[in-house]
């Protein structure tokens, strides 16, 4: 079920065909693209990072090219989703993760992201999942227990509202960038495993953790989509091809007790 996003409103929405409205009358359209959009005005005027659709085409261009193959197989594989799952992806971008999963394991899945573009690529590649547009930072528009499981991938966390949209039984699969994730265009990063653990750890209990890594030759187009992905067009003066390390921490937490009523 969805929740109207509106501040001190939170309703259930009633789903029609161009639009989503709740008792209170607060309306939302459908795109033409299939998804919903629950941006409020204000959301709406503020341009995010994760807006730019050079950056969307440059991630994209990444997983076409099938380079991250290994790193969507480990997530599926520790995700172990079934078609009696509810999957939500939370920061779902472009939606390459979520739209591949559900076509391999039949899951009912869902998608949400504050990039209108990034959305708008992902309803049209994956007209099976449910895809909306919305701030999820402080308030994820779905009702309580909704999910089986939530994913994160590299994506911004809110370790209280993926506790309260997931089931008691459910999963939490968290996807991190390792720290030799495109060590050759940005040097090593941190390790943000142990950090991430603590925030979790009111709600939630580590069970699994893997870290996941490949590495590709990318030609310079393709070095120059990544920089495009991580937002550093210009970093270089000049793009060569180059080979690329790519990695992921995953980790897999269940929650630590039931959510009261
Ligand atoms: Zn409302």
């Amino acid at each position: 079920v969805l929740l109207c996003p509106v501040r001190d409103c939170h309703m259930a929405l009633v789903r029609e065909v161009r639009r989503a409205f709740c008792p209170r009358g607060h309306s939302f359209d459908v795109a033409r693209s299939g998804y919903l959009n629950l941006l409020q005005p204000q959301e709406r005027r503020s341009r995010q990072p994760g807006d730019t659709t050079s950056a969307i085409a440059g991630r994209r261009q990444l997983h076409d090219s099938g380079v991250t193959q290994p790193l969507l197989h480990a997530i599926a594989e520790i995700t172990a989703a079934s078609p009696r799952d509810t999957v939500l992806d939370a920061g779902c971008g472009e939606g390459f993760y979520l739209g591949s999963l559900t076509r391999q394991t039949g899951c009912e899945a869902h998608g949400v992201d504050i990039s209108i573009p990034a959305v708008d690529a992902a309803a049209r590649r994956y007209p099976g999942c449910e895809w909306i547009v919305a701030n999820a930072d402080r308030f994820m528009p779905y009702a309580d227990r909704s999910f089986s499981v939530v994913l994160s991938i590299t994506a911004r966390m809110n370790a209280g509202e993926f506790r309260r949209v997931l089931r008691d039984e459910g999963r939490l699969l968290v996807a991190l960038p390792a720290p030799e994730d495109l060590v050759e265009l940005r040097g090593a990063g941190r390790d943000r495993v142990a950090r991430t653990v603590e925030t979790f750890a009111h709600d939630f209990t580590l069970v699994e953790q893997r870290r996941v890594t490949t590495a590709a030759n990318l030609d310079a187009a393709a070095v120059e989509g990544v920089l495009h992905s991580i937002y550093r067009p210009r970093r270089l003066e000049r793009v060569e091809a180059m080979r690329v390390t790519f990695g992921l921490d995953l980790l897999l937490f269940r929650p630590t007790a039931r959510m009261p009523n």
